[in-house]
């Protein structure tokens, strides 16, 4: 593809013009170096300009909304007058609008939420005449892997992208392909989304610009090809002259023939014939900045994505859609809850390169979603408990494949509890009577909201009697939900007496049972299934050993941890050394990390004491507790860590019986700036290559990344929820940075020993210059507190080295078995399942139109038989089109994702 720079120009001016496709646009950050509202009145000002513009000039003939739907929502929310003159113009093609809602960061967010930020976009697009049929991505910080077939499954065979294009790519378009062989024709944006940004009002100054454009990249062009230009970047308002100076430049001269166009009118005449294909993600930083440190840039808003995620896509949606009535699913809740997601989702925002007021708005709406996702997730199980046949309490399973694990349950004291059982509280019950005098119970009444008093504390019955004597109140208390209705009815009848009677006495009866709060494993719960408690027998119960001065061990049969007091760190099967906190200093920014000129290390506590917390034989687990020194700061004169700080950290590693998995959780209040904390967890075998989860699959990636002078190629890549390299697999709740390092030589290759999972990147400059391996601001160069983290920090992360699929490791330490209670009387049985799916693993399930909508996904090299149990209905695209019928079953592509409504 390549062309000399003499082969191109000769051509270039011998041949017919080169097409210069300029597309206006602007590249609109929702919130940055400034909050939202701030950048919003911005927006406002800029649409109001635009609308005139485009009504009032027909010769600027298109505009380029950025792609994303979120601007015109934002800016309607200010100016609701002017949706019909936005949609007139939007129908009518001078504006493009879509597909996306938000631009997103691609690797910090979960597959789930990039489909349902299109899914958003282009349901919104609609009322605009439908979305540009361009998967747009100028801005992302590199691209996953499966993003081809994202775009082919909703019917788009066009996109744009610009930063991770590898050094491979010599073009401005390549082929770009999924795993699963999905394609895509994707345009490279050479010199970046602005590279026609800010044209001044003069025709000559356009056309030597272009001239210079086209000779500086004069190895990327074909002679004949044409170029495209895009005449915006960030925040940047329309430049009202541009049709005129487009008309006078085609006037003056005969190498360029410009015309202002839309992206879908420039791609639509371009075809895939000779391009390359490349094969996969886009995370090089060869061509442009990737900004890598993002991943592990506030951490607190990583972990934060994490459970609002799994809590909506993994309990509330699977078990409103199977549990509550197709005419309960809670629609509006649910979109509330994923336009916060989608919203968060912005680049800028999930990356947190951004100022503390946006970050704290960010965390703000995970939360928000996080509570919705909670909320319909109790409201489902409640609706499965009432249903149940037998009373107790019943055990569920929300991820779609058959398990056992730990369940905490509280069951009412009978008799000594047995060998699989560990009991890790006991109330005693209280039987009794007092009596109150009147007025006091009176304003009680207030404060009595519900049946639910604690915990694990419910009222279940009530009553009243009255007489000449006084008033009798008997309140029986039970440990399992109630939905008891009678208590309101009470209240009323009791405040009436008393207000009849101020001077009674209330004799109240208190009738509860004890209780024991305990640990035990249930067995082969189906896949979104249910099945009434039942501790089952443990094969492999967990013991405790040792002595915390030296040393103590967990052990199962499965898997056998022995806690150090010397290091702190523990043994895995007797492999030494995980859990070493290392700690080094970071001068980077909020984008990327960057070693201070002289960096110095802490990798060893200055002392550690062993605490045994629970000694099985369900869950066992040692709380190592140690004490560091690490320096307080970078100084920005001498480049040097300096200060110091004590801290203490603290670490449980658990065992529970029968599982081969060892959970960590460690906390600490950070007391130091300008500094990077990981853990090392060492590798069973040497390995070159790791395998991390990102989007709707696995990606394999080396030991090194393509980076340029501008940006050192750092291999610290992200993982979803896991990593696997060298027989270990590491799951992690939003520790998405991982490296593979200790590399050396074996054979001629290179291998690498150890993996360094990211806890926690602390510094104080949303973007810097001078950094040791990233030179130029990427940003503006803010000091900012927030990415300090001082404060709180913690982490959850566990490690497994028994070869177990790594999707089930994850779902077992992420998404635990839920409880609920049940009074009986319903028509559920004692176990049961409403959907089983087996052959991929599933994404999502939700209700549509009233249909289970199950989305699903082939993680592996084959291809695979999918089996949904007695169910029929359609396989679909996207955009919710129907492709083909199935029965029971169908075939799944390695790497394929499959959405399927059911009949
Ligand atoms: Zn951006």
């Amino acid at each position: 593809m390549a062309q000399t720079p003499q082969e191109q120009t000769a051509t270039g001016v011998a041949g017919s013009p080169r097409r210069i496709a300029v597309v206006p646009h602007t590249h609109w950050d929702r919130e940055w170096y400034d909050p939202y509202q701030t950048f919003r009145m911005r927006l406002v000002a800029l649409v109001d300009e635009l609308l005139d513009l485009l009504e009032g000039d027909p010769s600027f003939r298109t505009f380029l909304l950025d792609g994303q739907l979120a601007v015109i929502d934002d800016y309607l929310e200010i100016r609701p007058e002017n949706e019909g003159r936005l949609r007139d113009l939007a129908s009518s093609g001078r504006l493009t609008v879509g597909p996306w809602y938000i631009l997103m960061d691609e690797f910090l967010i979960s597959g789930e939420t990039i489909v349902r930020d299109l899914q958003l976009g282009i349901r919104r697009g609609t009322a605009f005449g439908g979305v540009m049929e361009v998967g747009y991505l100028p801005d992302m910080f590199g691209h996953v892997a499966q993003m081809p077939q994202i775009l082919s499954e909703a019917g788009l065979g066009h996109t744009v992208v610009w930063r991770g294009v590898p050094s491979a790519v010599d073009g401005t378009a390549f082929v770009w392909e999924a795993p699963d062989g999905s394609q895509v024709r994707a345009e490279y944006l050479v010199a970046g989304y602005g590279n026609g940004a800010a044209v001044p009002d003069d025709a000559k100054s356009l056309v030597r610009r272009l001239s210079t454009l086209v000779d500086e990249f004069a190895d990327f062009l074909d002679p004949d090809a044409p170029l495209l230009f895009m005449n915006g970047t960030d925040h940047q308002r329309p430049q009202p002259w541009l049709g005129r100076i487009v008309a006078e430049a085609n006037a003056m001269q005969g190498e360029f023939d410009l015309a202002i166009t839309s992206l879908p009118d420039y791609l639509s005449g371009l075809s895939t014939d000779g391009l390359p294909t490349w094969s996969g993600e886009l995370r090089s930083g060869y061509r442009s900045n990737l900004l890598m440190g993002v991943g592990s840039n506030r951490v607190d808003v990583k972990q934060a994505a994490a459970r609002a995620e799994r809590s909506l896509e993994r309990l509330a949606e699977p078990l409103s859609a199977l549990y509550l009535d197709p005419g309960a699913w809670p629609t509006s809740f649910l979109e509330v809850a994923w336009k916060l997601m989608v919203r968060n989702a912005a680049h800028d925002s999930i990356c947190a390169c951004s100022v503390d007021e946006v970050v704290d708005a960010v965390l703000h709406r995970y939360a928000e979603a996080r509570q919705i996702g909670d909320g319909l997730t109790d409201a489902a199980l409640t609706a499965l408990g009432l249903s149940l046949r037998q009373p107790g309490t019943t055990v569920v399973n929300p991820t779609a494949v058959p398990r056992s694990g730990m369940v905490e349950v509280v069951v009412p004291v009978a008799g000594e509890p047995g060998p699989d059982i560990q009991v890790l509280s006991e109330r005693a019950g209280l039987p009794g009577q007092v009596t109150l005098a009147g007025s006091l119970v009176k304003d009680m009444l207030s404060l009595i909201q519900g049946a639910r008093i604690d915990e694990d504390t419910y009222v279940t019955d009530v009553s009243l009697t009255a007489d000449d004597d006084g008033i009798d109140v008997t309140i029986v208390f039970g440990h399992q939900p109630s939905n008891l209705t009678t208590i309101e009815e009470v209240k009323r009848e009791l405040y009436t007496l008393l207000t009849a009677r101020p001077d009674s006495e209330v004799r109240v009866t208190l009738d509860q049972p004890s209780v024991r709060r305990l640990l035990a494993r249930q067995s082969d719960i189906p896949g979104f299934g249910w099945v009434g408690f039942q501790p089952a027998p443990l094969e492999h119960p967990v013991t405790v050993d040792g002595d915390p001065a030296t040393s103590v061990t967990l052990a199962n049969g499965l898997v056998t941890v022995v806690v150090d007091a010397a290091t702190g760190t523990f043994s895995l099967d007797g492999i030494p050394g995980y859990g070493r906190l290392v700690d080094d200093g970071d001068f980077g920014d909020t984008y990327n990390y960057s070693p201070p000129a002289h960096d110095s290390t802490v990798d060893t506590p200055d002392s550690v004491t062993l605490t045994v917390g629970d000694r099985g034989p369900v869950r066992a687990n040692v709380v190592v507790t140690a004490t560091y020194t690490w320096p307080e700061r970078v100084g920005s004169a001498s480049l040097t860590r300096e200060g110091s700080r004590t801290v203490e950290v603290t670490t449980t590693v658990e065992v529970r019986s029968d599982e081969a998995i060892v959970g960590v959780h460690t906390t600490f209040v950070n007391p130091s700036r300008d500094h990077r904390l990981r853990v090392h967890l060492p590798l069973r075998t040497p390995a070159g290559t790791s395998t991390a989860e990102c989007a709707f699959t696995t990606v394999e990636r080396g030991l090194t990344a393509e980076g340029r002078p501008e940006e050192f190629g750092l291999p610290t890549f992200p993982s979803r929820r896991f990593v696997a390299a060298g027989g270990l697999t590491v799951v992690h709740e939003g520790l998405l940075e991982y490296e593979l390092i200790d590399i050396e030589d074996v054979d001629g290759a290179p291998t690498a020993r150890t993996l360094a999972l990211t806890l926690l990147r602390a510094t104080g400059m949303l973007s810097r210059l001078g950094m040791s391996y990233r030179p130029l601001p990427a940003g503006p160069m803010t000091p900012i507190e927030g990415p300090q983290m001082i404060g709180p920090v913690e982490a959850r992360y566990a490690v497994c080295a028994d070869g177990s699929d790594p999707y089930r490791v994850a779902d077992d330490v992420l998404v635990p078995l839920q409880t609920v209670g049940s009074f009986g009387g319903g028509d559920r049985p004692a176990s049961g399942t409403p959907l089983t799916v087996t052959g991929a693993e599933v994404s999502a399930v939700q209700r549509t139109a009233g249909l289970l909508e199950v989305r699903m996904f082939n993680p592996g090299d084959q291809a695979t038989e999918v089996v949904v149990e007695g169910r029929s209905g359609w396989l679909v695209d996207l955009r919710g089109r129907p492709l083909v019928p199935f029965e029971g079953r169908f075939e799944l592509r390695a790497h394929g994702i499959a959405t399927v409504r059911l009949d």
